[in-house]
């Protein structure tokens, strides 16, 4: 093999063997031509979410064809998405996209010599871990350790706040969704802020309670939907298990102790390019009354930010019919509150294109702010 090798004219490296990397290399022998497979989260069949690095490819024009794009998870995905790529791991830009024949092909020339494609902005564990010890240190947040992951991670927990509501912000149950993850680093700085209004009024009317990654496992292993066991957390709530889901067993414990007045998740979906809230308007105990608090969270929003939008969105659930597995529907039935998830898109949000970047990184943290000024607002609504 060894001669064989030498032989061969130089190639690129392509690598997704990191924290949060997926990718199986088929063939990459010509740069022109890279074959590429998304690969399916360990215990489950679901794949979408792809996450690689390329070596040696400065200046070489790269043809990367994800030949499995058609057995993905969510195919309407594909339809006008453009991937994204780094340098740097920070700043993260749209490259040239297409979907045909069931192939998802990526062409880029990258002026670097080394280069990262990711479905969406990655974020890996590691940058989580850091955000967290920098955060709760200059915060000051009580911040806690609930438990642990199936693979043995810390699952943080952090509280702001002292007033007689509870309010919960639960992120990125879905691990492929790493949008959550960057609107969390927009959330928990401006929630700790001491010269922001909002979250000072926040504070004062609220407790405030926020798992900042709920599926650790599925994050470090470039998963898409599910955890170490091969669960899909968001499908847990009902029946959580210490054995096989114990991210959710143990929110769902902290949320017995305190009690929920107020819920969001979040979210990414692969499909819908905007932002969307989905209600629980399909639980048993759905009211009028519900309806309204979820429609003044909605206007309220619409105010606050020009990257929101109420047209776009999940086809109603029909009355009673909605799956208590769900947390949004989980936490609606159980407590009686204004509950939602929170979709953010993969490809760009219509209704306020920006088509080098589409929905980035810095567009979800600024987002998070306007929810924060949003949930301050209806505190007051909801005591
Ligand atoms: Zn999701």
């Amino acid at each position: 093999m060894g001669l064989s090798w030498f032989g061969k004219k130089k190639t690129v490296a392509i690598s997704g063997d990191f924290d949060g990397g997926n990718i199986k290399v088929v063939d990459a022998s010509e740069a022109s031509d890279i074959r590429l497979e998304i690969k399916p989260d360990g215990a489950a069949d679901f794949f979408q979410y792809f996450n690689f690095r390329v070596d040696g490819a400065a200046g070489k024009s790269l043809a990367m064809h994800l030949t499995n794009a058609a057995q993905a998870s969510y195919v309407p995905g594909w339809t006008d998405y453009r991937a994204v790529a780094s340098y740097d791991g920070e700043d993260w830009f749209r490259v040239d996209t297409r979907y045909a024949d069931g192939v998802l092909t990526i062409d880029h020339t990258p002026k670097r010599a080394s280069v990262q494609y990711a479905y969406f902005a990655a974020y890996p564990t590691a940058r989580f871990r850091s955000f967290v010890e920098t955060f709760s240190r200059e915060s000051g947040l009580s911040r806690e350790t609930i438990g642990k992951t199936l693979d043995g991670q810390a699952i943080e927990y952090f509280r702001a706040g002292d007033g007689p509501l509870q309010f919960w912000v639960i992120a990125r149950q879905h691990p492929g969704e790493t949008m959550a993850s960057w609107w969390i680093e927009g959330f928990l700085p401006a929630l700790a802020d001491k010269e922001n209004p909002a979250a000072q009024s926040l504070r004062k009317a609220a407790t405030v309670h926020v798992i900042p990654c709920m599926n650790l496992d599925g994050a470090r292993r470039g998963h898409l939907r599910t955890n170490a066991a091969g669960v899909d957390l968001n499908r847990a709530w009902r029946n959580a298990t210490m054995e096989k889901s114990p991210e959710v067993f143990l929110v769902r414990e902290k949320m017995r102790e305190t009690g929920v007045d107020f819920f969001i998740d979040v979210h990414g979906d692969e499909a819908i390019p905007n932002n969307f809230l989905v209600s629980a308007q399909g639980v048993p105990s759905w009211s009028e009354a519900r309806q309204v608090r979820f429609d003044r969270y909605s206007a309220l929003l619409l105010e606050a930010s020009r990257d929101f939008q109420t047209k776009d969105g999940y086809p109603a659930t029909a009355p009673g019919k909605a799956n208590l597995d769900i947390a949004n529907n989980y936490v609606a039935e159980t407590w009686d509150c204004l509950s939602m998830t929170l979709e953010m898109p993969f490809k760009d949000a219509n209704v306020n294109p920006m088509p080098d970047v589409g929905w980035s990184p810095a567009r979800c943290r600024n987002f998070a702010r306007e929810h924060l000024r949003v949930m301050a607002e209806i505190a007051g609504g909801l005591a």
